[in-house]
């Protein structure tokens, strides 16, 4: 089965650690650019070179599994757009019965009547970048939002009958304490949400967090903090009955995200709008370019604004290597060796010896190869030790 993702790249202000592609353009520009995913939508359908992307996701012919849209920040759209977004959706995908259809918030905009709007959509799951629970954070990370606000965001959802909730949450933050993340992940649990990811605050470059770096203005958390922020987020989560079942992600059972586990299984999706990805499933990935108006311009010329990469053997076989281990399924070596061969099976178990005898990585019954807790906390290095 695979996804859909739409990029909605419109944010009223910018945080000061995000790197992802967004635009504080004005909402005049909203419906022109919806208009525009719906013209490359058709473009994908009709367009030779990415048929193999339609056949896959069944845009024809068979319904769609999973439907992501997200940002920047969907819930910025005015109701006339995303009123008009769902209705060219529904032109032109079929949704399966039991699709799941997530939608990104930003806390200070979910109100009653946004709930209300959304009511008239197939939306069935909501993921909201609350990110932390202390205002003073949420100021210096220029969140828009205070701790009150999310709150009661996750109230009006629940009591809406939103179940299907996901908070994200980051730790490392300048000024953060274990005890205070410890705080916000009881908090968040506290509410019944079924499904959280927590990220540690990534330095990226080119965006104010890492300008204030380099002027002293704020300092990276110390490896020991953030390895003890992780290990009470693994403690607090598995106590609550979450399942980790991915890096950064954790759910109660039968509450995973389907769309996202479809990432790390190397399902085929296709991403429409300024800066999104797609994936064939087999050897092609491919870029929208991260300029709105750039975007606009050329999906109105009938062109697809996207780059296209050819993945080889070794990257294949890299990105193999790298999603799996972030699973909690792990990497399967009958699976490995039946997609790349004998050699290929024989390098990789080379590799992986000194981490199994290290205690970071465990063969489970089954052939497959997971991290342990311990291979948890050095998953970037290990995973790189893996690869060509
Ligand atoms: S709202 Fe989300 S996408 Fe927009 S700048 Fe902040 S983190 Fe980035």
């Amino acid at each position: 089965m695979a996804g859909l993702y739409i990029h909605i790249p419109f944010c009223q202000s910018r945080c000061i650690y995000c790197d992802f592609y967004s635009t504080t353009l004005p909402a005049s520009w909203q419906m022109p650019y919806i208009e525009a995913l719906g013209r490359e939508l058709e473009l994908r359908v009709t367009n030779y070179e990415i048929r193999n992307y339609n056949s896959e996701l069944g845009t024809q012919n068979s319904e769609l599994d999973t439907l992501y849209i997200g940002g920047g920040t969907p819930s910025q759209l005015t109701s006339e757009a995303l009123r008009r977004l769902f209705h060219i959706i529904d032109q032109h995908i079929t949704l399966a019965p039991d699709a799941e259809v997530t939608i990104e918030a930003n806390p200070d905009d979910v109100c009653p009547q946004w709930i209300s709007l959304l009511k008239d959509t197939p939306v069935n799951r909501i993921s909201m970048g609350v990110q932390s629970l202390d205002d003073g954070i949420l100021r210096t990370l220029h969140r828009r939002h205070t701790a009150r606000q999310a709150k009661e965001a996750i109230k009006w959802l629940q009591e809406a009958g939103y179940q299907n909730l996901s908070i994200d949450l980051i730790y490392g933050l300048p000024g953060q304490s274990l005890s205070q993340f410890e705080s916000d992940v009881r908090e968040v649990l506290a509410m019944g949400i079924p499904h959280l990811s927590a990220y540690a605050l990534q330095f990226e470059e080119g965006t104010p967090l890492m300008q204030m770096k380099a002027k002293g203005e704020v300092t990276e958390a110390d490896e020991e903090l953030s390895l003890a922020c992780y290990n009470k987020l693994i403690d607090l989560t598995h106590n609550a009955g979450l399942e980790h079942y991915e890096i950064s992600n954790f759910a109660r059972p039968g509450w995973r995200s389907r769309h996202n586990s479809s990432y790390w299984t190397g399902t085929p999706y296709l991403g429409l709008g300024a800066g999104a990805h797609s994936y064939d499933g087999k050897r092609q990935r491919s870029y929208n370019c991260e300029d709105l108006k750039r975007y606009i311009q050329e999906i109105e010329q009938g062109q697809l604004p996207m780059q296209i990469e050819e993945l080889d053997e070794d990257a294949r076989y890299n990105e193999r290597v790298m999603l799996s281990l972030r699973t909690c399924e792990g990497l399967s070596l009958s699976a490995l060796e039946q997609d790349f061969g004998r050699e290929r099976l024989n390098y990789c178990l080379r590799m992986v010896k000194p981490h199994i005898e290290g205690g970071r990585l465990q063969e489970k019954a089954d052939k497959s190869l997971c991290l342990t807790r311990l291979g948890l906390f050095v998953s970037d290095d290990l995973i790189s030790d893996l690869m060509v």
